[in-house]
């Protein structure tokens, strides 16, 4: 199969196109429409074989959690996802693979009304690097830099699954439980709560470093700190059932990453409406803290002490 056979095959006749496409996959670039009073929000995410994802993940989930995490800076962002390109270098054109690879990308992106509008094929190792945009009601973006202290800290629905089935696959144990799997490969990208969170939220960000690192970015760009109660970061039945010690358990949640949960900051009058709304949308959420006047994150806690939060979060290049 050449380069255009793969194109065409695999992205450009299963890509489904929506409003804003003028001009898709086939010429030098894409040509978009952008509405009056609206602003462009982009993002892209690469994801390199072996290093943010095992080598024998399915194609379908690759191609899945390509876009998953591009949604996800989109829904922190409060945007609504428009379209996207892909950078797909591939060591060969096997068949099979770009077949479930492409199923995995666009029933996702079909799902989020996001179009596949462009891209790059090329031959090397693995690497899927998705760019991604959406719009937003000019000056309206989410940002991380508008916690005030005293804004409560919340997070959408469960952290630490994602670490703990990257864990276990390491340890290539046996048994890992369907629900830490799920997390790891196919995240839902919290969109719609996104959202919903334009009109409520004073920071928001999608943990995807953990949540001490990512809401670490938060306090740094609002110029304020944070106190979490970790006894309050939410785990799912499944991690609340493990074998791992209850501090184990928080370490995952603070420090594990992969989530694409949101977490963000609000006043504290906008709790009950954030809560209705949000359950409205049957997105799970709940308060960890508070922002502080003080700098740095701090933890605090009446069950676990012993979480050691330098090494929280991970980071390339260390
Ligand atoms: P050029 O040589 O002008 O850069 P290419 O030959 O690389 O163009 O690509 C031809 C068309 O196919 C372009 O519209 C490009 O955006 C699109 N394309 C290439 N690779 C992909 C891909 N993996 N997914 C989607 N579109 C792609
Ligand atoms: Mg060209």
């Amino acid at each position: 199969m050449s380069e255009f056979d793969i194109i065409r095959c695999y992205f450009k006749e299963k890509a489904h196109q929506n409003a804003a496409v003028r001009v898709g996959i086939g010429d030098d670039a894409a040509v978009l429409h952008v509405e009056p009073e609206t602003e462009l929000v982009v993002a892209t995410d690469t994801l390199v074989a072996g290093v943010h994802f095992p080598l024998n993940t399915s194609p379908f989930d690759i191609g899945y959690k390509s876009l998953a995490v591009n949604l996800s800076d989109l829904a922190a962002m409060g945007a609504t996802p428009q379209w996207m390109t892909l950078a797909l270098t591939l060591p060969r054109a096997d068949e099979d693979w770009l077949d479930k690879f492409s199923q995995g990308l666009l029933s996702l992106a079909e799902q989020f009304n996001v179009s596949l509008v462009g891209g790059d094929t090329t031959q090397g190792p693995l690497t899927i690097s998705v760019q991604i945009g959406g719009v937003v009601e000019k000056g309206k973006a989410l940002l991380r830099s508008g916690a005030q202290a005293d804004d409560l800290i919340l997070v959408t629905g469960t952290l630490g699954n994602a670490a703990r089935g990257l864990a276990l696959l390491q340890q290539s144990s046996k048994t890992i439980p369907a629900e830490y799997l799920t997390c790891l490969n196919r995240p839902v990208p919290r969109v719609a709560a996104g959202q919903i969170l334009l009109k409520h939220a004073t920071a928001c960000i999608d943990i995807s470093d953990g949540l001490y690192r990512d809401l670490s970015h938060i306090a740094e760009a609002s110029g304020v700190g944070a106190v979490i109660n970790v006894d309050d970061i939410p785990l799912s039945k499944q991690l609340q059932v493990d074998e791992l010690t209850l501090s184990e358990k928080y370490r995952l949640a603070l420090g594990g990453g992969d989530d694409y949960e949101l977490c963000f900051t609000i006043r504290e009058e906008s709790l009950p409406l954030v809560e209705t709304t949000m359950a409205a949308i049957n997105t799970p959420c709940c308060v960890i803290g508070k922002m502080t006047l003080a700098n740095g994150v701090k933890l605090h806690s009446i069950e676990t002490s012993e979480i050691i939060v330098d090494t929280l979060g991970y980071e390339h290049f260390t």
